[in-house]
Formats: structure tokens, sequence, C-alpha cells
């Protein structure tokens, strides 16, 4: 069959390469692959940033989102039939007390896996098995849409992470701000107007495209480079009381922590590689931190309650505004041009490959 594989740490090394169809044991079933999203773990793994192959290959078949159908099931598999649409969860757990749990997500040793990225191979092939309890299924009316499960249950753990951290509270927020503008800051958007919160977002840009998107949804945006993220609460008249920070920049991710208002909670998800150093306040920003009761949560990941929630949010916004998921899915392409996808993902929102033709 055909896949894409990189040569882990090799930059531009991303290829198609001819495999084995893998066999299923009798807990698993066999995919065959519709349609796999690319994300910035993909293109740092193609950059030779990261990445790591099954132990004994040299090649690392990547793609983490993805949708399928199931085309062969063992003979133990209760859950999943021939036809079903279903989306493969990423990370394997280890044997720490997290991952015995259930909280893979949560894994406290990081010797985990993770399809696509580290250990496993990934979901950017023609066919891939999976086991059963790692599989979830689809509903057929979601469509392609389905293949924007994975993001969209990292910003479900988010979410998630912002109501549990506030238990800690009364809290009723009323004023939310999502920064970045990616698809996962687009999708956490979207999920934070479906639970009826006023949302801001904020990126750098004014983007007429988006800003479509956004008066769709009934969100507001702000152009840091006009506005101070710290004027912002101050524009919109009220105190800030989550922040959702997807930004990819660390700098962003601090100051948030400063614009959240009081008992307030900021969720970091963004995986910055560098080694930045910005100059702040320590004082203000303990003190901020201290009398404003504020917290603040780190996410990575997700779990398969994250996974199912998605699906019931997906089909909710795709229902409250028709028609404004699919203008996250910006390009497609078939799997030979995975070089030329990789590259256009920096003028696009999600690009996706895929390896069935409409
Ligand atoms: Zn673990």
């Amino acid at each position: 069959m055909k896949a894409i594989a990189v040569v882990p740490k090799v930059k531009n090394s991303a290829q198609i390469v001819d495999v084995e169809i893998p066999s299923i044991g009798d807990d698993e079933v066999l995919v065959k692959v519709n349609l796999v999203g690319l994300d910035g773990t993909d293109r740092e793994i193609n950059e030779g940033h990261y990445g790591e192959a099954p132990a004994g290959d040299a090649l690392l078949i990547f793609g983490h989102e993805s949708l399928g159908e199931v085309v062969g099931t063992g003979s133990s598999v209760k859950s999943l039939q021939m036809g079903d649409n279903v989306v493969a969860t990423v990370r394997r757990p280890d044997d720490c007390i997290n991952c015995h749990a259930g909280e893979y997500d949560m894994c406290l040793k990081g010797n985990y896996t993770e399809r696509g990225i580290r250990g496993l191979h990934g979901f950017l092939s023609e066919f891939y098995v999976e086991k059963e309890k790692h599989i979830v299924k689809v509903p057929n009316g979601l469509g392609d849409l389905a293949v924007l499960l994975e993001p969209t249950s990292i910003a479900e753990k988010a979410i998630r992470m912002a109501f549990l951290a506030q238990k800690r509270m009364i809290w009723s927020p009323k004023m939310v701000m999502v920064t970045g503008t990616g698809t996962l800051g687009l999708i956490t958007a979207m999920l934070l107007r479906l639970r009826g919160l006023n949302v801001i977002s904020v990126d750098r840009s004014d983007d007429e495209y988006k800003e479509n998107i956004f008066s769709r949804l009934g969100v507001t945006h702000f152009n840091t480079d006009k506005i101070n993220l710290h004027d912002i609460p101050k524009k919109v008249g009220m105190q800030v009381d989550l922040i959702i920070e997807e930004t990819g920049s660390s700098s962003v991710a601090l100051h948030s922590m400063m614009v959240v208002g009081t008992n307030g909670v900021v969720v970091l998800t963004s995986i910055t590689g560098g080694d930045k150093k910005i100059e702040i306040c320590a004082d203000c920003f303990n003190q901020g931190l201290v009398l404003g009761n504020k917290a603040i949560v780190g996410t990575v990941n997700a779990n398969r309650q994250d996974y199912e929630q998605g699906i019931l949010d997906l089909m909710a916004v795709e229902k409250k505004w028709p028609g404004v998921l699919s203008k996250l899915i910006t390009a497609r392409y078939p799997p030979e041009d995975i070089q030329m996808a990789l590259a256009s993902m920096k003028d696009n929102i999600k690009t996706v490959i895929y390896f069935q033709k409409k």
C-alpha cells in the first residue's frame, strides 16, 4: 500500500513509500484511510525537529489527524462494523498510574508512544490497523468534517481543564479570550460560543476570510499589532474570565496570565520549542496572580472523553452555523503532493491529504 513516511530528524524527507498492509489481530480493525489533516507537529516532523520511528524501523509513517472507514474486523471486535466511519486516538499508554487509569493524556512517566509522532506509525497510509479500544466511531452525518475531530479533542480538553480548575470557587464566566486563530483557535472559539460565552479572538492580523467566520459565530476579533493585549478588557468593558492560549508564543502566554481578570484561569496549549527570553516585572506578575486568585493550567493531548464530546460539539456547531466548519478545510492534496501540502500550511487554516477521491 501507499504511505507517506519521513526519515526521522532528516529535513524535508517526507516521501511516498510502498509498505505491506498490516494484518489484523482479534481485537483490531483494518481502516481504509479517507482523509488525514496536517498540523504544526507534522510540519516539524518533516523539518526534522521531531518524530521517532517505531523500534527497528528506519522510517516513520506520520500523520495523526485521521478519518477512515472500517473495512475489516477481528473476531472479538464488538462495537465496530464494516463501513463505520472512524477516527483513531493518538497517544498509547505506558505503565504509569495515570495511564493505568486510562488518563494517558496525563501520563506521569512520559514513556507513552504516539501514532505518527513517537514510536508508532501514523495514519498517512492507504490503510492502518488499530485496536478497537483506540478507535472512535463518528456519525456518517459529519462527513469529511470528522477529520477535524482530533484537533477538536485538544480544544475540548483545554475547555474541560478550565472548568475543572474553576471548581475551586463559584465561577460564572462571561467573557473568554482565545489567543491564536489557527485551526485550534478557531475550533476553540466555536466550542466556547456553543456554550453561550462572549468570545474575543486575538492574533496579529486582519484576515478577511477569518473575519467572515468570526462574524457568523459572533466572535469579536482584535489584531494585537493594533491594540495591546492588556488594553482589550477595557476596550470591551469587561474583565476576561478565561484565556485559552493557542498562539505558539511564550510571550503571549506570559502576558495572558497578567491580562486574565480576578478569579480567572489561563489554559496554556502552545508547545513553544525555542529559548525566548522576555523581561517582566516579577513582583507585579506574582502579586497579580496571588491577589487575583488566578489559576494557570497547562494541557496537552486529549482523552477519549474529549473525542466523544468533540463529536457532539462538531455536530452542534454544524447545526447552529451550517457550513462554517467546512470553511476550516482550505486545502486538499493527494499523497504524492505531500511536500507541496506541507509548504501550503502557512497560507491555510487546515490542509488535508486525501487518499480517496470524492
Ligand atoms: Zn503514563
